[in-house]
């Protein structure tokens, strides 16, 4: 393959012909003129300390199985999982992550499937990736010596108002997702970093962005709504709503699995690191608690979750805190590490017997029971709790505490296959279906992705 001059260098990659953003999903963006585009103000260089390495692979080798990558970087991680490129519902063909990164401890780690990869040695003989920029070359290095890399699927946690779907990233694109950072400053300049890398080194590669918000445009208005002067809302102050990819996840496995639930009412609550509840009817958002930034709703790892807004002016004005010192409190001194001061990680909290870690388990699932008890009211009622996320999904004391909290919607638990891990774990006297779903927003991006390309 012959390629004009300027265009990549990397090998083995499809072309396409360009795929515009479908109708509605990303056209023009309120919040462009409320914040002005940060385009070039991000720090690249933490990630990209040296100037990329081209990713080379040697020569593209015939037959090779069509992949879409899906990449999902963080701060301090990127994780990753590659699909068939011709069927993104089949087995994932390997996933893993590269972390630490950027703390002087990087390391690769894989999913089960990769063991029995016969170039599992690729990554143990390599060097660890000392950022971003190394550990994506490493992968697509990698990637390029297996697969026919078709397209590569990101996660991007805002798409602001307008993104109502997934959509193809080209520059012009990519500035209007740059304005969203203030939104949600953990994590949307680490996911954005890759793809403006790629579009500088790669520029033929097809990027798919995916985004956390675009479940929740379904939301009425009047759930979207603050109670602010209304003008702010005409400038594109409102719940966007995040998590969207893991409710997805969820409702499309209904649709699959358990069709007869899309018609009810639903309250899936995404428990990780990251934290919030979502109220869904016939298979869209109707409430969730995140909010104008993943910040709000529910107490997390580290971050606080709703506060009263007269708390800032109050530390401001009291305290003397600048905004990046409330910021930083907000965001990561704050939650299940703020309140036990011993770790964000439920796992450490739950097994410890200081009394600041149990207060924070207790904070953590009132917090859930309350914001059960506002989510069943936007819909006038709830037919079956989901539990996803890794809390939800491994935490039988989280899932039986939180119950138990909504005995007084008639929730009954089956002790036994809670603590089991089963999928369903309502006792058969329990007036809501009671049950656990694995969430994989990596399908959801690959599925979107696939969609598309095709
Ligand atoms: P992220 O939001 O980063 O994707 P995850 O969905 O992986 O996070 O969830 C991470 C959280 O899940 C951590 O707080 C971790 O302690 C918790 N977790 C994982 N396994 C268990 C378990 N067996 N019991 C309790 N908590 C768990």
């Amino acid at each position: 393959m012959k390629l004009p001059a300027g265009s990549s260098s990397v090998v083995g990659i499809r072309e396409k012909q360009p795929v515009l953003p479908q109708k509605g999903s990303f056209v023009g963006n309120p919040l462009a003129q409320l914040i002005p585009p940060l385009s070039g103000s991000f720090p690249m260089s933490q990630y990209f300390s040296e100037t990329p390495s081209e990713i080379s692979t040697g020569s593209p080798k015939q037959n090779f199985p069509p992949a879409l990558l899906v990449l999902n970087a963080g701060s301090s991680s990127l994780k990753f999982a590659f699909f068939d490129a011709k069927n993104p519902e089949r087995p994932i063909f390997f996933s893993g992550q590269a972390q630490g990164l950027g703390t002087g401890h990087p390391v690769w780690e894989f999913g089960k499937s990769f063991q029995a990869n016969p170039d599992s040695s690729y990554f143990e003989n390599g060097t660890s990736p000392k950022n971003h920029g190394e550990a994506l070359s490493q992968l697509l290095a990698y990637a390029l010596s297996r697969f026919s890399l078709e397209a590569i699927g990101h996660r991007i946690v805002h798409g602001g108002r307008e993104s109502n779907g997934a959509v193809r990233v080209t520059p012009a694109i990519l500035e209007l997702i740059e304005a969203l950072i203030p939104l949600a400053p953990l994590h949307q300049p680490h996911n954005l970093a890759p793809i403006r890398h790629l579009l500088q080194t790669s520029p033929r590669l097809v990027q798919i962005a995916c985004f956390d918000t675009a479940f929740h445009r379904t939301q009425p208005m009047v759930n979207r709504l603050y109670g602010l002067p209304l003008e702010w809302y005409e400038k594109g102050i409102e719940r966007y709503g995040f998590h969207g990819l893991s409710y997805e996840s969820i409702v499309h496995q209904l649709e699959k699995n358990s069709p007869e639930s899309i018609a009810k009412k639903l309250i899936i609550a995404h428990l990780g690191n990251g934290a919030s509840l979502c109220a869904v009817e016939h298979g869209k958002s109707i409430a969730t608690t995140m909010g104008f930034t993943p910040a709000d709703g529910i107490l997390m790892g580290t971050r606080s979750g709703s506060i009263d807004p007269g708390i800032v002016p109050f530390l401001m004005r009291k305290h003397g805190m600048d905004l990046d010192a409330i910021d930083k409190m907000i965001h990561r001194e704050s939650g299940l590490l703020g309140i036990s001061g011993i770790s964000q990680d439920m796992r450490d909290l739950l097994g410890s017997n200081a009394p600041r870690a149990k207060i924070a388990v207790t904070l953590f699932v009132v917090r859930i029971v309350r914001e059960i008890g506002s989510l069943a009211a936007s819909m006038g009622g709830v037919d079956e709790l989901i539990f996803t996320g890794g809390i939800g999904e491994n935490s039988p004391v989280i899932r039986r505490l939180v119950a138990e909290g909504c005995a007084w919607l008639g929730a009954k638990l089956d002790h036994a296959a809670n603590e089991a891990n089963e999928p369903f774990f309502g006792d058969a006297q329990s007036a809501m279906v009671l049950r656990c779903i694995p969430t994989s927003e990596e399908r959801t991006i690959a599925r979107h992705t696939f969609r598309l390309i095709s």
